[in-house]
């Protein structure tokens, strides 16, 4: 006697709208960071720069024309995760 009933809604034919969280390592060394999109791991990774690439964030020759290749770079990476 049992029926099935389809749930209304359709759930499994709408989009997961959870976070989709990607981790990625940073580019010098192991350390991971995790964000949904470039820019939140960009945020995520951040801190650990300041505290481990201190060096490579003060060197005032990285000019903006490195900045940028830094992120074409990093987001390929991010997106290739
Ligand atoms: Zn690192």
């Amino acid at each position: 006697m049992a029926i099935l009933r389809i749930q209304r809604g359709a759930s499994a034919l709408v989009p997961k709208l959870r976070n989709d969280m990607k981790t990625l390592k940073c580019d010098l060394c192991d350390v991971t960071a995790e964000g949904e999109t470039f820019e939140d791991w960009m945020t995520a990774l951040r801190p650990h720069y300041m505290e481990a690439h201190a060096d490579v964030m003060s060197d005032s020759s990285r000019g903006k024309e490195e900045m940028e290749k830094w992120m074409a770079d990093n987001r390929a990476r991010f997106d290739a995760a």
